[in-house]
């Protein structure tokens, strides 16, 4: 049995990420690396079909997370990032089967057609609003009905969590999604005030306000595609990483762990990091720590499938002058939205083409899994002529499935959290990465593998 200091089992962006920040920081440390597939990046791949380059799952980070910057620059990629266009601040939203522009300032919204005239005026009253109920983990549809009004919460806050998280706002937590909105209610009684608040504080230090969702930041990728990220770890760390060999199991081995691969052989490893989704991390620990198996298997998540579509650019009725839209439920359609993403970055598409990235599934729509990709394709094209009007058949098409797509921070996902976190602590030295805890984008990924490295002890 070999023996090595540190074990990541993992190599999506949380594996990676760790690896690189370990190698960094100690690299006194012996390190391997075991991922599963034949290929590294996990969740993150990007085709390049004919001139099209299109993303499998992510395609693209906001540029407000220095631990991403970091990592991008220390791996040679600073002059590879490729910040999304100017005109990604358009976004849409599909109320009563039309797209109208989100309002991006207060004037703007006062005017705008985003929502009914009652359900502007409802938000005005928002510094009126009731307080949050005491010691409740509150529901992100209930505080925003609370705060903004139920038309608010259906058209402006579902969507948007439909958007991010595959997910219904009905059953996700607002502390565990977004924590920096039940913040700014607890310390300023109102988010008005709280933008308010922010916005002196901006003027005063120089940096950006960020609205309520937490601050800001430009979507960012890299140019291609965001697979680069992960090309560029397989060249620079190589000779840490075995690719197709999974882990099923961890065992007690004195002082540290015995990490059990499937061709049969065994490592042994003083600290463990797990940077698998959390389902697979419960089958791992099973033998280790049943009520730690137990509660990251309890985090739930929601398939989505990604239909990125080619068009010539003249059989596209719409001018794609923005990022895309998104479709709340309550307009019965069955995608979630849109992304134009040869509007966003640049050679996304051929010359005189465009691309759409289309989202289908999430936790209100487990069935979607069930469509063949021929009826998930009719599905995204009977919905895309109908709001943006197409001429005919598409150029190429490609479909991404992913059944665990996206992980759910449900209503006590806190609670699960300090759960696992009291396990670990019993267990040592095995520690956790990836988007299932505390945050599910790129950036959370990174932060949080920054962090357990962080922690490592020597
Ligand atoms: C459709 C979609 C769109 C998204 N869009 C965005 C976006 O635009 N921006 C953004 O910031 N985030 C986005 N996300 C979220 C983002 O992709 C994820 O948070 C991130 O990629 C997760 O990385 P990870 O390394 O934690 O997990 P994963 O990418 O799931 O990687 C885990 C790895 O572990 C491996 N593995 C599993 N079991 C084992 C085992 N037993 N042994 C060894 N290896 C194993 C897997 O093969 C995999 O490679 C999106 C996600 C999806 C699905």
């Amino acid at each position: 049995m070999s023996q090595t200091d540190v074990v990541i089992i993992g190599g999506g962006i949380s594996g990676l990420s760790a690896l690189h920040f370990l190698r960094q920081l100690k690299p006194q440390l012996s390190v391997r690396l075991f991922e599963a597939d034949n290929r590294l990046g996990g969740t993150i791949g990007t085709d390049q079909v004919d001139g099209y380059s299109f993303d499998w799952g992510p395609n693209g980070f906001l540029d407000r997370e220095p631990l991403t910057l970091r990592l991008a620059d220390e791996l040679g990629l600073s002059d590879q990032l490729e910040r999304a266009g100017a005109n990604v601040s358009n976004r849409f939203i599909l109320r009563k089967g039309r797209l109208r522009k989100v309002p991006m300032s207060p004037p703007a919204f006062l005017f705008s057609d985003v929502l009914s005239i009652t359900g502007r005026l409802r938000v005005l009253m928002e510094p009126f609003a009731s307080g949050p109920p005491e010691d409740v983990d509150e529901s992100i549809y209930d505080f925003t009905r609370r705060r903004i009004g139920h038309q608010a919460a259906d058209y402006l806050v579902q969507p948007m969590v439909s958007g991010i998280y595959g997910g219904l706002a009905e059953r996700l937590s607002l502390k565990s999604c977004f924590p920096i909105m039940h913040e700014m209610e607890s310390k300023y009684g109102s988010l008005f005030r709280a933008m308010i608040a922010k916005a002196r504080e901006a003027k005063a230090t120089g940096r950006k306000a960020g609205g309520p969702g937490g601050a800001g930041g430009w979507l960012t990728s890299f140019k291609g595609g965001l697979y680069r990220i992960v090309e560029r770890c397989e060249q620079v760390y190589a000779e840490f990483i075995t690719m197709g060999t999974s882990v099923h199991a961890i065992a007690a081995n004195g002082e540290g762990y015995r990490v059990k691969l499937d061709d049969g052989e065994s490592i042994s490893a003083g600290q463990v990091i797990l940077a698998v989704p959390s389902y697979r991390a419960a089958d791992i620990v099973a033998g280790l720590s049943e009520p730690l198996a137990e509660s990251l298997a309890s985090i739930q998540y929601a398939p989505i499938s990604v239909v990125c579509e080619g068009y010539l650019r003249s059989k596209v009725r719409r001018n794609l002058d923005g990022f895309g839209f998104l479709s709340p439920p309550k307009e019965g359609r069955r995608i979630l939205g849109s992304i134009w993403t040869s509007s966003i970055f640049e050679n996304r598409a051929p010359n005189g083409y465009v691309q759409f990235r289309t989202m289908i599934g999430g936790n209100g729509d487990h069935d979607s899994m069930k469509l063949s990709d021929e009826e998930l394709i009719g599905c995204v094209r009977a919905d895309l002529n109908s709001i943006i009007g197409l001429d005919g058949p598409s150029d190429k098409v490609r479909v991404y499935r992913w059944r665990h797509g996206i992980p759910q921070f449900k209503v006590g996902h806190s609670g699960i959290m300090s759960a696992i976190e009291e396990h670990l602590r019993t267990l040592g030295n095995i520690h956790i990465t990836g988007n299932a805890y505390y945050g599910i984008g790129l950036n959370d990924c990174v932060k949080q593998s920054y962090r357990v490295v962080d922690r490592l002890r020597q």
